[in-house]
This record gives structure tokens, C-alpha cells and sequence, in this order.
């Protein structure tokens, strides 16, 4: 029997809405990026002790690992609203369950939660309530009316040019 390590996945928002690690017996983990986000000094001097004292550790996820979160968010839809940060975190997540970790990822974000949701992967909240169900969102064209499964160059109708603009599509309940 292998016993699984919790850990936790800090994204940008956590620091900003000033989450505090501490030591305890869940580690933390973020990755490079968060630290560019992170623009409010008293939030970056934070988050640059505990990284400095090992509170949080910065990993950054393998390509290999990226590609495949990557890949993931193109076909829900979120490639548009999915920052390389969220991204790098997902795939970090990914990772380390790979690793025999148990992953949760703390974000705010709900286009984060829902892609972590079909990773398999679990999240919590900071303040606002997780999403219950997982969707894809469908992207549509409010001019000619076509539909597309995966974002399009520039976020445009590539047939034409109106800027596209996403619905909430399929949802599939998640158990509880
Ligand atoms: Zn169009």
C-alpha cells in the first residue's frame, strides 16, 4: 500500500487574496509564473519568504505534462480564458499525481476548476463555491451563426471575421 502525499497547488489569486502557508503535513506548490502575477509588494515580499523558508515550493511541469493539460483545455474550450500560469499549474498538478501525490488545486478561478475537474484532479475554493458540474463551453459566431469546437486564431469567425463569443454547452453532473 502506497500512502499518497496531500498536496497543495497555490495559484496566483491565493497569494493575492493573502493565503498563508503554513507548515503542517500538506505541502505547497506553485509554479514559476505566479510570481510574475503577483504585482502587490506586500503579497510578493509574502510569498518570496515563505518560498525562501520552504513553506512553498516552485516547480516548473514538465512539456511533456503541459502539452497533454494543453490539449485538454483546447478541446473544453477555455484555451481563451486560461492564462500560461493556470496552464503551467494544471499540468504541475497532472504531474505530480503521476508522482503517487494527491494533488488539490486551490483557485478561485472557475475555468481552472472546471479544467482541473476533467483532469481529475481535485480543487477548493478560496471564498467563492466550486462548481458543481463540468461543462464545455461552445464557441459561436453572433454573425453568420456557425459553431466551433476549439477557440479560433485571434478569437474571431474565421468564415466572417465577428468576433466569437461562448455559451456554456454539454454538462455532465458530477457525483454528490
Ligand atoms: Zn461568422
Amino acid at each position: 500500500m502506497s500512502e499518497m502525499v496531500r498536496v497543495l497547488l497555490l495559484d496566483a489569486s491565493a497569494f493575492i487574496l493573502g493565503y498563508e502557508a503554513s507548515e503542517g503535513d500538506q505541502k505547497h506548490y506553485t509554479v514559476t509564473s505566479v510570481l510574475e502575477e503577483v504585482r502587490d509588494d506586500l503579497q510578493r515580499i509574502r510569498l518570496e519568504n515563505a518560498i525562501k523558508y520552504g513553506l512553498i515550493r516552485v516547480v516548473s511541469p514538465t512539456p511533456e505534462s503541459t502539452a497533454r493539460v494543453k490539449s485538454i483545455i483546447s478541446e473544453l474550450g477555455e484555451s481563451a480564458t486560461l492564462s500560461r500560469t493556470d496552464t503551467e499549474l494544471l499540468a504541475l498538478g497532472l504531474q505530480l499525481r503521476e508522482e503517487g501525490h494527491e494533488p488539490t488545486v486551490v483557485t478561485d478561478d472557475y475555468s481552472v476548476q472546471n479544467v482541473a475537474t476533467r483532469l481529475g484532479l481535485s480543487f477548493k475554493g478560496l471564498g467563492t463555491p466550486g462548481i458543481k458540474r463540468v461543462f464545455e463551453w461552445v464557441i459561436y459566431c453572433p454573425g453568420c451563426r456557425r459553431q466551433f469546437q476549439e477557440s479560433q486564431p485571434d478569437g474571431v469567425c474565421p468564415i466572417c471575421g465577428t468576433a466569437l463569443k461562448r455559451r456554456p454547452g454539454k454538462k455532465v453532473d458530477l457525483n454528490g
